[in-house]
């Protein structure tokens, strides 16, 4: 059984940047991955653009250097790939891990391929396995999707896309674009108001002049084979459908959050116990990095503003260590 410092759960930007910081500093470290490097990003839509500019997505000064102001999905991907293997970062792909126990000041991580022990564990799992579902009748049809891909899947298709932020609408947007006849559903009595700037006014313009169609204050009440029926102002609707795209975000997995021993906060926002300063939760040694801290308020934190926690939580260790080795 291999004994490290650290181990950090999840191989995302965020993972990616605790694990150079700790090399950094000379610190032992694994990162295990369920995926491949950057999974999340590597599952975005194919053509998707950052609202980030590129060195607001930098980590540790490395230079992104990107072709336009703001990069896309291939760039971050290039990016934090060659970080990655530039640096020969100690990371273990494919690989889950399904539980963390502590005993004797001593951490137990168990993956579906190996069981390590640490002193620390750093917990950088984001938020994109699991949709927020709709839980309505038909979701579980195979034409309904609460990830996209590529537009070109949807060409003359009549597609219903549900939600109003940044997904739903690039979605939206693009598919059109390609062909499809798409229609918009939105909770709201408007498009997100944090859709990215250069974005927003193209939907609006394109709902303006009815070439998508949008229901506004509507929810889904169903989905069927051929059709959706959607609950209106107006009254129940139902339009024919070939597909749904349900684009109405993730959350943080807390049920593992829980098996670790993260208390969470009673709320509905389920906030994660964390110290601000150090990103060290409830339990003594076992940290958080990344946008994972934000619970179901998964807009608070982005590559952007969570990136500074690998240097803090590092610092953190290692000071913990200094005081330990004085008294
Ligand atoms: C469509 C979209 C666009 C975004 N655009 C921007 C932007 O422009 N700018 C910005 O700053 N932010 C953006 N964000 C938000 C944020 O930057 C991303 O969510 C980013 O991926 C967060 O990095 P992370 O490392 O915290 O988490 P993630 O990138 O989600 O990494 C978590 C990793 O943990 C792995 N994992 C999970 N569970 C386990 C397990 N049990 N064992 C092993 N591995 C596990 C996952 O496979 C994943 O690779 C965007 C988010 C989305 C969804």
């Amino acid at each position: 059984m291999e004994h490290f410092r650290i181990v950090i759960i999840g191989g995302g930007p965020i993972g990616i940047a605790c694990g150079l910081e700790a090399k950094k500093k000379g610190l032992s470290y694994v990162i295990i991955e369920k995926g491949p490097i950057v999974n999340s990003l590597f599952n975005y839509p194919i053509n998707m653009q950052f609202f980030s500019s590129s060195e607001k997505l930098e980590i540790d000064n490395i230079p992104f250097i990107s072709k336009d102001a703001k990069p896309k999905r291939n760039e971050a991907l290039e990016y934090y790939r060659r970080i990655v293997t530039s640096n020969e970062l100690n990371i273990h792909l494919f690989e889950r891990v399904q539980s963390v126990e502590k005993s004797d000041e001593v951490f137990r991580v168990v993956s579906n391929k190996a069981t390590y022990t640490s002193d620390n564990v750093i917990v950088a799992t984001g938020f994109y396995d699991l949709p927020n579902l709709l839980n309505i009748p038909g979701e579980h049809l195979p034409k309904v999707s609460h990830y996209y891909n590529d537009p070109h899947f949807y060409a003359s298709q009549k597609l219903a896309v549900i939600g109003a932020s940044n997904s739903a609408i690039d979605a939206a947007l693009e598919c059109w674009r390609k062909g499809s006849e798409v229609t918009l559903i939105i909770r709201g009595y408007e498009v997100g108001q944090r859709v990215k700037y250069w974005v927003r006014p193209d939907i609006i313009n394109r709902i303006e002049e009815g070439s998508i169609k949008a229901y506004y204050n509507a929810t889904v009440k169903e989905i069927r084979k051929t059709e959706i029926v959607i609950d209106t102002p107006d009254g129940e609707v139902i339009l024919e459908n070939d597909f749904v795209l349900a684009l109405t975000g993730y959350m943080p997995n807390f049920e593992f959050l829980q098996n670790l021993g993260i208390a969470l906060s009673d709320d509905e926002k389920r906030l994660p116990q964390y110290n601000p300063e150090t990103m060290e939760t409830n339990i003594p040694g076992l940290y958080l990095a990344g946008v994972i801290c934000g619970g179901m308020e998964t807009h608070k934190w982005f590559i952007e503003n969570s990136r500074i926690h690998a240097p803090m939580i590092i610092d953190a260790i290692k000071n913990k260590a200094a005081i330990t080795a004085k008294s």
